[in-house]
């Protein structure tokens, strides 16, 4: 089933404890396609970039089936920029910079044959601009899943909220779960964001896993236990490409079928952290995406017996 991606494309500066790079490719809607890639092949993004931005990964994300005619290109202009640094525990970052360049001035427009997609999930970018693209659907899609982050939150929450409630699921992680609702339990936060709009919620903890929520009922993901983690940077938007990809190539919109799919983001994100940029996102094939999924298996499965 069809599937469009909106969010950033972007250049970063990433700093680990283990090394850093320089003006790698990244941005929201980069890592979300190549994720959902490997699920749906009707994949569609709307973003914006400058002519800074190499070809070469252009021509890398046509090869992977993505349809790049949302993807504005503005003469002269610089693509959206973020630098950021890991703390050693690597689950904590400082943003160091943020530069929203082409993104400042950035009006959606949504080609014809993009306005009957029926899995849309708005990256994170400027909520104003989220809204935009649902505006343009002549149609309401099956599930529409937002991500975003404690930036937003800082300098848009009025757009924020008006566009949650317009959403089915809501993606963040645990702090910016907390920021939003004011509430450090979870569970607390997760009624609280309910009653903003979304009927999903899935907090993203990083090494520590997902918990996805859906009225009374609650999931916990583990995230796999890697030898080496290179760069987290884009492990959030994998997931939810992932996430997503698998929802739309199942049609299956069942709490069973989107545990599954919690998994699935979660395979992907495990590779996604493993190499700086979208490097390991390069070249995966469904054996290798099977193979880590079988592990997740492997790892929360265990026999019991207790009376009740
Ligand atoms: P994640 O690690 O999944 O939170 O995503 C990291 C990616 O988000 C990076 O590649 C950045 O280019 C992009 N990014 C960082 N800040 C923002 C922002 N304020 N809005 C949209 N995208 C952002």
């Amino acid at each position: 089933m069809s599937l469009l991606a909106v969010g950033t494309v972007a250049f970063d500066d990433i700093e680990t404890p283990y090394g850093r790079a320089e003006r790698v490719i990244g941005g929201a809607a980069t890592y979300i396609t190549l994720a959902a890639s490997y699920f749906t092949d009707d994949l569609k993004i709307v973003s914006v970039i400058g002519d800074d931005f190499p070809q070469t990964e252009l021509d890398y994300m046509q090869s992977r089936g993505i349809d790049l005619s949302g993807l504005q290109v503005k003469n002269g202009g610089k693509s959206f920029f973020w630098a950021g640094r890991y703390h050693k525990n690597m689950n904590d970052r400082d943003t160091l910079d943020t530069q929203l360049n082409v993104l400042t001035t950035f009006d959606p427009v949504l080609p014809e044959s993009y306005k009957n997609t029926e899995y849309l999930m708005l990256g994170n970018l400027t909520p104003a601009v989220q809204m935009r693209v649902l505006e343009q659907l002549p149609v309401r899609p099956k599930l529409v899943a937002l991500d975003t982050m404690n930036f937003w939150m800082n300098v848009a929450l009025e757009e924020l909220l008006e566009v949650l409630k317009k959403i089915d699921i809501l993606t963040i992680n645990d702090e910016e779960a907390r920021q939003l609702s004011g509430e450090h339990s979870l569970v607390k936060a997760a009624r609280k964001i309910f009653e903003m709009g979304p009927k999903y919620l899935v907090i993203k903890k990083g090494e520590h896993g997902a918990l996805l929520f859906s009225g009374d009922d609650v999931f916990f993901a583990p995230a796999l236990p890697l030898a080496e983690v290179v760069d987290p940077t884009g492990a959030g938007d994998t997931f939810a490409g992932g996430f997503i990809g698998y929802l739309a190539s199942t049609g299956d919109l069942s709490f069973d079928n989107m545990k599954r799919a919690v998994i699935y983001g979660s395979a992907m994100a495990s590779f996604c952290v493993e190499k700086f940029s979208i490097e390991r996102l390069k070249g995966l094939s469904k054996e290798d995406i099977n193979k880590r999924v079988a592990q997740f298996a492997r790892l929360v499965n265990f026999d019991y017996e207790i009376e009740l």
